[in-house]
C-alpha cells in the first residue's frame, strides 16, 4: 500500500487558516494524489516535522511564528530566504537536503500593487510589525524603488534588528507612533504585518483616521473582511485583507512542490475571493 504524501502548514495559532482549503482544492483540481493539513506546532517540532513530511515525499507551509525558525532548519534557503531570515515553504530534493524559499515576497508585491492600483515604485509605505512578514514587506520595497518605508513596531528594538539583518537598506526607518501622527506627508500605502487581528478581541494595530494614507493592506485575513479593513474603508483608504497575499503565496508554493502550474481560479475561488 502506497501512502498519500501529506503536506503541511506548521503554525500556532492555525486554526483561522484558509491554506487546507486552498491547497487541497488546488490538488484536486489538478488530479494531484496528496493531502494538505493545518497542524498547530510547538517550537521545538518544527525541525523535526519539517524533515519527516519533506523526507516522506510532502512538504508545507510555516506560518506565525514559525518562519525564522524554519529559515535555521533548512539545507538549501534559496535566495529570499537568505535575505528575510524567514521561509514560509519547504520540500525535499535528492542531493540537496530540506529545500525552502520565501514565497511571501513575491506575494506581497503582487496584492500591494493591487490595492494600490500600480507599482510600489515611488511610494511611501508605513509599516506595522517587524516578524517575518515584515521582513518579507521591507524586502520587496527594497527591490523596488520605493520612496521610503517607515516601520513602527511595539518591541523597537526588533525592528532595528530587522533594519540590521537586511542590511539597513536605505530609504528604511524605524519610527514610533508619535513621528507617525506627526508625519508632514501622506504614506501612499500602511501595511499592518502584526498578528493584530487573528483574534476576534484584538484591537486595531493603528486607527486609521489617525493617518494620512492613500491605501492599506491588511496582512491578516479571516474568512470574512477584517475589522482593520472595514475600518480603513470607513476613514476613506482604499483597503484589503491578507487573502490576495495568501492565494499568490500558496500558488507559488504549489510550484516549489510539484513544478507545475497551479489553478489560480480555484485557488482564488477557495479563499472566497475574486481574482
Ligand atoms: P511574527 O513573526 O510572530 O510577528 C508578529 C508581529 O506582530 C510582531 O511585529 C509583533 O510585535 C506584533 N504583535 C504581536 N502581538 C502584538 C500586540 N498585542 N500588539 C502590537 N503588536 C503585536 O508573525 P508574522 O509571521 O510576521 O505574521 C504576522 C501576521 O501576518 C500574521 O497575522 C500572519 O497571519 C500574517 N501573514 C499573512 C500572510 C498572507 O499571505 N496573507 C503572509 C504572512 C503573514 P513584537 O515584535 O513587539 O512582538
Amino acid at each position: 500500500m502506497t501512502s498519500r504524501p501529506i503536506y503541511a502548514l506548521l503554525g500556532a495559532p492555525v486554526h483561522h487558516s484558509l491554506s487546507p482549503a486552498l491547497q487541497n482544492a488546488a490538488f484536486h483540481a489538478r488530479g494531484i494524489d496528496a493531502v494538505y493539513v493545518a497542524l498547530w506546532t510547538w517550537g521545538e517540532l518544527v525541525e523535526p516535522l519539517m524533515r519527516s513530511l519533506a523526507l516522506a515525499g510532502g512538504g508545507g507551509n510555516v506560518t506565525v511564528p514559525h518562519k525564522n525558525r524554519a529559515a535555521q532548519a533548512l539545507d538549501q534557503p534559496a535566495a529570499a530566504v537568505r535575505a528575510t531570515g524567514a521561509c514560509n515553504v519547504f520540500w525535499w530534493e535528492d542531493g540537496l537536503g530540506l529545500c525552502g524559499d520565501n514565497t511571501d515576497v513575491a506575494a506581497f508585491r503582487t496584492a500591494a500593487e493591487a490595492v494600490l492600483g500600480s507599482g510600489l515604485d515611488g511610494s511611501r509605505v508605513l509599516l506595522l510589525g517587524a516578524g517575518g512578514a515584515a521582513r518579507a514587506v521591507v524586502h520587496a520595497c527594497s527591490g523596488s524603488e520605493v520612496e521610503k518605508v517607515d516601520i513602527v513596531n511595539r518591541t523597537p528594538e526588533r525592528a532595528e534588528a530587522l533594519v540590521r539583518d537586511l542590511g539597513e537598506p536605505s530609504r528604511v526607518e524605524v519610527v514610533d507612533d508619535d513621528d507617525v501622527k506627526a508625519s508632514a506627508g501622506t504614506y501612499d500605502l500602511v501595511v499592518n504585518a502584526t498578528s493584530l487581528g487573528l483574534a476576534v478581541s484584538d484591537p486595531l494595530p493603528i486607527d486609521p483616521r489617525t493617518v494620512r494614507a492613500r491605501a492599506l493592506l491588511d496582512l491578516v485575513y479571516g474568512r470574512s473582511e477584517t475589522p482593520l479593513v472595514l475600518a480603513a474603508r470607513q476613514a476613506g483608504l482604499t483597503a484589503a485583507d491578507g487573502r490576495r497575499m495568501l492565494v499568490e503565496q500558496a500558488a507559488a508554493s504549489f510550484r516549489r512542490w510539484f513544478d507545475r502550474d497551479p489553478p489560480l481560479e480555484v485557488m482564488f475561488e477557495a479563499a472566497g475571493f475574486a481574482s
